[in-house]
């Protein structure tokens, strides 16, 4: 099917800004920043999820399916964007959000995502760590379907070849803008969790013949392992997008990921990311967020003290989202 003929519904407010950080930049006094406002995407306070919700509840709804089911920790933003995107469908939500960061406070499961969920007419259910397999997902949609329900199941941050669509797209998006404003990015940074952005973009990039450097930042999980999943989901993509003829070796040679600045764990805080949450929000006015973006940049920040970027690079910081996690994190800032 032509990439144009998939079944989509729109719920982002596209094209997201693209906007220079003079004064990010002049701190830093390395490269050229801009960065991509996919925190601003609408959908409930904005986020990466938007994007990729488009297919996925595109498709869900070509198949007749009245309920979305997805899952994440309890401060999960896909969540929260896949109850806001169920809400204006007219469907059903369901959350299935184990507790897979340990040792937050009370408002980690009430606040923030968590408290917008609730708001948005999503059922949570916040469920232990050990009930983050397959088997949970696969009784949960049991039920539903016993109870004549048609839930359709969206895997953990909506990261499938169908979902990284969203993302393939959002690069034309971002070259047409570069072009507009007369630069061709030299590099693009972004987070890397459930894979599906960062696969997007890589499938994107190779689609669009595009050489800028492209580097993930793990947020959850190894270097070799994250690697692996995004290179198979940027050729899962690419096949959805007619470009089967693309190698194995095209796409890993585009894809990678530093797992230096994840810290303890998903989720857990770290100096840089503290330190990155407070200059680009005292900067640039800008919120990041301290599980995703916070720890992208604060990724960034070191490739440039590092010189890995130079003032001859121009540098697309990929923001996605994520500053309502903020609130479940109060004691940090
Ligand atoms: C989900 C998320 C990411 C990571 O995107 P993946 O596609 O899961 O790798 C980055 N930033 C924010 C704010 C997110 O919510």
């Amino acid at each position: 099917m032509a990439l144009s003929d998939m079944p989509r519904v729109s719920l982002a407010q596209l094209p997201t800004p693209l906007e220079p950080l003079a004064r990010l930049s002049a701190h830093l006094g390395g490269p050229t920043i801009y960065v991509k406002r996919d925190d601003q995407t609408g959908l409930a306070m904005g986020g990466n999820k938007a994007r990729k919700l488009e297919f996925l509840v595109g498709a869900a709804l070509a198949q007749g399916c009245d309920t979305l089911v997805t899952t994440g920790g309890p401060q999960s933003n896909h969540a929260r964007q896949t109850a806001a995107a169920a809400a204006r469908m007219g469907m059903a939500c369901e959350l299935l959000l184990p507790r897979l960061v340990d040792g937050r406070q009370a408002e980690y499961e009430s606040s923030g995502n968590v408290l917008l969920d609730r708001l948005l007419g999503a059922k949570v259910h916040i469920l232990p760590r050990e009930s983050f397999h397959s088997e949970t997902f696969d009784s949960a949609l049991a039920q539903l379907r016993d109870a004549g329900r048609k839930p359709y199941f969206i895997p953990i941050g909506g990261s499938t070849g169908l979902g990284a669509l969203g993302y393939l797209l959002a690069v034309e998006e971002l070259l047409q803008q570069s072009r507009d404003a007369g630069f061709a990015p030299t590099a693009i940074v972004v987070g890397t969790g459930s894979g599906g952005t960062h696969a997007g973009i890589v499938a994107g990039m190779i689609r669009a013949g595009h050489a800028a450097r492209i580097q993930g930042i793990s947020v959850s999980g190894k270097q070799a392992e994250r690697e692996a999943l995004v290179a198979r989901l940027a050729s899962e993509a690419l096949e959805l997008a007619g470009q089967g003829t693309v190698n194995a070796h095209q796409v890993t040679d585009r894809v990678s990921v530093l797992d230096q600045y994840v810290g303890a764990a998903y989720g857990q805080p770290t100096e840089g990311m503290i330190e990155a949450v407070q200059l680009v929000a005292r900067l640039e006015g800008i919120l990041l967020d301290p599980v995703y973006t916070g720890k992208a940049m604060a990724g960034l920040i070191d490739l440039v003290r590092r010189g890995e970027f130079t003032n001859r690079d121009t540098v697309i910081f990929w923001h996605t989202g994520g500053s309502a996690a903020l609130f479940a994190y109060p004691e940090l800032f």
